[in-house]
């Protein structure tokens, strides 16, 4: 029953109303009958994000597009891990003062680990917040990395801190032949409503590659539906949501969470 004595959670980002992440983080309150709702803001300025989430005495706050980085500068403590990315996705409020984490890393590696990441040459496209966690995370498993962005100031300086080799997007479909073992998109690209968008060539899509997607809505981009088609080892962004989420909910609480009632609350609220 919400109450005045109701305790408050979100999410704040831009675009946020994809975001499955009010359906679960409710879900797991409800089971373990915590008075607590989480909601989603959507807000212009990351400043005036961080000063509500003070004012209302928000206790949590997951951070989504593109605010992982821009907040970084608005918080009192930030965890080493997250500063040695230089993202963060969780925030959690006590006494006040504001504490940064990041539940990203960990999350994405863990799918990929059991095809071996040592020495294999992985492609990371996109080099914002998430790219930013799954490159530490691919560095510290020593997977040799290349960046792929939009951006040239950002990709350049994401690949210089991991010794990456970086191709700008505009000419990545003009090489004569692109090879990886595994290609991981990290960007918004093919994202719901645009899911009609590939963020990587179809024509450099081997069957031997494992190719994730970190986009979970839809479950299946049209990446990984074509790298289905040739043959590859394909992994949502399911996986990644789920554990990020789940470390998020112990950070909060000390508790953890069930993962099947997770499973259904996102199928339940899918697009
Ligand atoms: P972000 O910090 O805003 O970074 C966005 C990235 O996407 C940047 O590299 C940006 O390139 C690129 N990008 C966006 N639109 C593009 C376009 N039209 N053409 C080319 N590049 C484009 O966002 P983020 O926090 O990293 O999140 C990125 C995606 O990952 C989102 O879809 C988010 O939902 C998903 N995600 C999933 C999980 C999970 O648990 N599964 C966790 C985190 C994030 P520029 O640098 O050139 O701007």
């Amino acid at each position: 029953m919400i109450d005045s004595n109701t305790q408050l959670y979100c999410i704040i980002g831009n675009p946020v109303r994809h975001s499955k992440s009010p359906a679960i983080h409710n879900a797991w309150f409800q089971q373990h009958h915590i008075n607590a709702v989480y909601l989603a803001f959507e807000i212009d300025e990351v400043s005036k994000g961080v000063a509500a989430l003070k004012t209302l005495n928000i206790q949590g706050a997951s951070i989504t597009i593109p605010f992982k980085e821009s907040l970084m500068d608005h918080l009192d403590w930030i965890d080493d891990e997250a500063l040695n990315i230089g993202a963060v996705n969780t925030i959690k409020i006590k006494n006040g003062k504001l504490l940064g984490y990041n539940t990203d890393h960990k999350a994405a590696i863990s799918p990929l680990k059991p095809f071996g990441i040592k020495d294999k040459k992985v492609c990371i496209i996109g080099a914002g917040g998430a790219a930013q966690a799954v490159a530490y995370g691919i560095y510290k498993e020593k997977g040799n990395i290349v960046i792929i962005n939009r951006d040239k100031i950002k990709g350049e300086k994401l690949a210089l801190k991991y010794n990456a080799d970086f191709i700008p997007m505009a000419k990545i479909d003009k090489l004569d032949d692109f090879s990886a073992d595994i290609i991981i998109n990290t960007t918004s690209i093919g994202m719901y409503p645009n899911v009609e968008n590939m963020a990587f060539p179809s024509q450099y899509i081997k069957s031997h590659m494992v190719v994730m997607d970190i986009i979970y809505n839809p479950l299946k981009t049209k990446l990984l539906n074509l790298a289905h088609i040739k043959g590859c080892t394909t992994i949502g962004g399911l996986s990644m949501f789920m554990h990020q989420g789940v470390a998020q909910f112990k950070l909060w609480t000390g508790l953890t969470p069930d993962i099947d009632l997770m499973r259904r609350a996102m199928i339940n609220g899918e697009n």
